[in-house]
């Protein structure tokens, strides 16, 4: 299965930025062992869609509504998102979960919408640290996956990004004997549901000097960075693991 970088750039970097970041990305990007994802804030996409035309590296929104158009203030258009040549939206994010309130429903519909403008969803998923030390989280990814992909069609492309939430933005990675043993469990939910295709990326503080140790694991089929995606260098060489 091919390898996914995907790099969640949140509510950082202007479009100027984003211009200044890619002109020093695109020379170091032929070192990447997989296929190379952008998300930048909303505000930045078009600087993203001008700055990678012509190159193989894709990118997508953040979050995006499960309707092109309409009185939905504050979203962002999927379809939009197309016209302007992107191709992933990354959906149900911890931080929409937690900060937005989005819950398996509306993750369900944007997945499925998603889908079906022929556009790639990156689902996330992932447990708290409370659920994780209270023995919950093949529960919890049961149920976000199975509630988060009611609606969606196993004939289409889809991506999975498992991120524990404690190891999001913490510094605190999952060590590799807990991602071999999440990724083969979220692999064998993926697998009763009729989604094995899937690609599954970890992410939770991932950095150049844990990358090379996880991406070894088994059903690690890429990442998606957080902080280490804001600086060129660092995304390049997770990239290149
Ligand atoms: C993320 O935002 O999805 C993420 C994994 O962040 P970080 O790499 O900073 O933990």
């Amino acid at each position: 299965m091919k390898k996914i970088f995907a790099a969640n750039w949140k509510l950082f970097k202007s479009p100027k930025e984003t211009r200044e970041f890619f002109a020093q990305f695109k020379e170091l990007a032929g070192k990447a062992t997989g296929e190379v994802v952008f998300f930048p804030s909303a505000i930045s996409l078009e600087a993203a869609s001008e700055s990678l035309k012509g190159t193989s590296i894709k990118w997508g929104a953040q979050n995006a509504y499960f309707q092109a158009q309409g009185a939905f203030t504050g979203e962002n258009s999927a379809q939009v998102v197309k016209d302007l040549g992107g191709s992933y939206i990354l959906i149900g994010h911890s931080e929409r979960r937690s900060l937005f309130g989005e819950g398996d429903a509306l993750v369900a519909d944007k997945v499925a919408f998603v889908q079906g403008l022929g556009l790639t969803p990156m689902l996330c998923i992932g447990e708290t640290l409370q659920e994780r030390e209270s023995a919950k989280t093949f529960r919890v990814l049961e149920t976000q996956l199975n509630l988060g992909l009611a609606k969606a069609d196993k004939t289409k492309p889809l991506v999975v990004a498992y991120e524990p939430v404690w190891a999001i933005g913490t510094g605190k990675v999952a060590t590799p004997e807990q991602v071999a043993e999440t990724h083969t469990d979220v692999y064998s939910i993926l697998k009763a549901l009729g989604f094995e295709s899937a690609p599954i990326l970890y992410g939770g503080s991932v950095k150049p000097d844990n990358a090379a140790g996880l991406i070894k694991q088994p059903h690690v089929n890429g990442f998606l960075v957080g902080g280490a995606s804001l600086e060129a260098k660092s995304f390049s060489e997770i990239a290149s693991v």
